[in-house]
């Protein structure tokens, strides 16, 4: 169960019921953010729609979005406060035509953007890093889109997957490290064929469309009637796909560099039982996130399978508290666990970020019956933050940075804890240190950190 959140999702459609499709898009891409939603379409004018809230309620009585082209974008603040006002996706007049913009990411330059656009004399309404993309784009050079794209990933450090909605198509950007995923897909109907964009794959299906294939690192691509335009390519020293989107944040049945993600995660936990081997009568998984995980070490080591916390699902997002009882009131809360009696259990969780969760969990399966418990992690030792659009926790903080895997046991009351290695995180997802971000569990950051860090310039995602 990660404590961590997740970022934003976008979508971006060009065809029929383009808007009604972005919606529906949105709605399987609902686990990225849950604060606000909005969409955006275009019929020769911008029509706007957003607000706070789930999905559900943002587009309970669907608004009038009309024309064939839209983008949408739910939002978890990665930057900014958590406040209508920052709700994307974020719209400009540009000497272009108007553009609607929505943004999965984080920039950490944003006060050197905000002066750059203050040049220009535009001054932002929000404090959201997706509003200075959007002024970015109408305060740079050149007379077409691609040239402006340029000329803001020259400026903005940081990840940006965008999908951004013109007069004469809806705009695909993926930043050149690849940092966050960006999907094309497609369908045709009795009003000829469409296209779409989307954060993951999994918000094809309820659009109606189907995978065609990642857009690449640095690929900005232009769908409009007729079909996709590849505008070029943006200039790139490297790759660095977030891991933790397989690790914990892409839903399972998206698919990603060709690979479904459950298949992936099932990878990590073969790995980790490859790895970590314990004795044991049963896997058991903390749900969801676990889940993948554990099939996976339970194929791999031959011990069966077997369901042991059952999720309520009606209980929403808890914040955890610090004293014991609040915590394990709160875990009550949140699962139920089946009869373990004389069983030796190994627990699968994605990752452990302050490890608060973890030891009302090894309580409730002690009381079960469990003899042992065994936590394996399908996550490297997390130690730093995230300054790429994923709120986890600060250094201070995150668990690893202050006690060993043997002291966590001690603290869960388990009888071992074990995390996968980078480099077996690295085989069950297939990229290498060249093309992968581990930043959160080794410290190398693609982007330069240090010298902003220590100039107090970089924003960080907030805890
Ligand atoms: S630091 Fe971790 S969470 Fe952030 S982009 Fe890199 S791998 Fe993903």
């Amino acid at each position: 169960m990660s404590k961590i959140h997740d970022e934003c999702g976008v979508i971006g459609v060009c065809g029929s019921n383009a808007a009604d499709r972005a919606v529906m898009g949105l709605h399987a891409l609902q686990h990225r953010g849950q604060e606000s939603a909005g969409a955006a379409s275009f019929d020769g004018h911008l029509h706007t729609h957003k607000a706070m809230g789930l999905i559900d309620r943002v587009f309970g009585e669907p608004p009038s979005l009309p024309g064939n082209m839209a983008v949408a974008h739910n939002r978890y603040s990665t930057s900014g406060k958590s406040v209508g006002i920052n709700a994307g996706p974020f719209t400009q007049e540009t000497d272009l035509g108007p553009i609607a913009l929505a943004h999965n990411g984080n920039i950490v330059n944003a006060d050197a953007l905000r002066q750059l656009v203050a040049e220009s004399g535009l001054v932002p309404h929000s404090t959201s890093d997706s509003e200075l993309l959007a002024m970015m784009l109408k305060v740079a050079p050149g007379d077409g889109w691609f040239q402006r794209i340029q000329f803001l990933a020259t400026h903005a450090v940081g990840s940006y997957s965008l999908t951004i909605l013109t007069a004469d198509g809806v705009i695909g950007v993926r930043d050149p490290l690849g940092n966050r995923p960006l999907s094309l897909g497609t369908w045709t109907d009795s009003n000829g064929q469409g296209w779409a964009l989307a954060s993951e794959s999994c918000a094809f299906p309820l659009m109606g469309a189907t995978l065609i294939r990642d857009i690449a690192p640095g690929e900005v691509v232009q769908i409009r009637e007729g079909g996709v335009i590849n505008l070029g390519r943006l200039a790139a020293s490297r790759q660095a796909f977030c891991a933790f989107e397989y690790i914990y944040i892409a839903r399972p049945d998206s698919i990603i560099g060709g690979r479904s993600v459950h298949e992936v995660r099932r990878a990590m936990g073969a790995e980790l039982a490859d790895e970590h081997p314990a004795n044991a009568d049963v896997i058991i998984a903390v749900p969801d996130s676990g889940t993948s995980g554990a099939l996976g070490y339970a194929e791999r080591s031959g011990i069966p399978f077997g369901e042991g916390l059952i999720k309520n699902r009606y209980v929403g997002r808890t914040f955890i508290q610090p004293s014991h009882a609040e915590r394990q009131r709160l875990i009550r809360m949140k699962f139920g666990v089946l009869p373990l009696t004389g069983k030796r259990v190994v627990l699968v969780d994605d990752s452990i970020v302050r490890g608060n969760t973890l030891t009302p969990i090894c309580e409730l399966l002690k009381e079960a019956g469990a003899t042992e418990i065994h936590v394996r992690i399908a996550s490297p030792r997390i130690h730093d933050p995230c300054y790429l659009g994923v709120d986890m926790a600060s250094h201070e903080e995150l668990i690893a940075n202050h006690i060993h895997e043997d002291e966590m046991a001690r603290r869960f009351d388990a009888d071992s804890v074990a995390h996968i290695s980078v480099e077996g995180l690295l085989r069950a997802i297939r990229g290498t240190k060249a093309n992968t971000c581990l930043a959160c569990f080794t410290g190398e950051y693609p982007i330069e950190i240090g010298s902003r860090r220590a100039a107090g310039q970089l924003e960080a995602v907030p805890a």
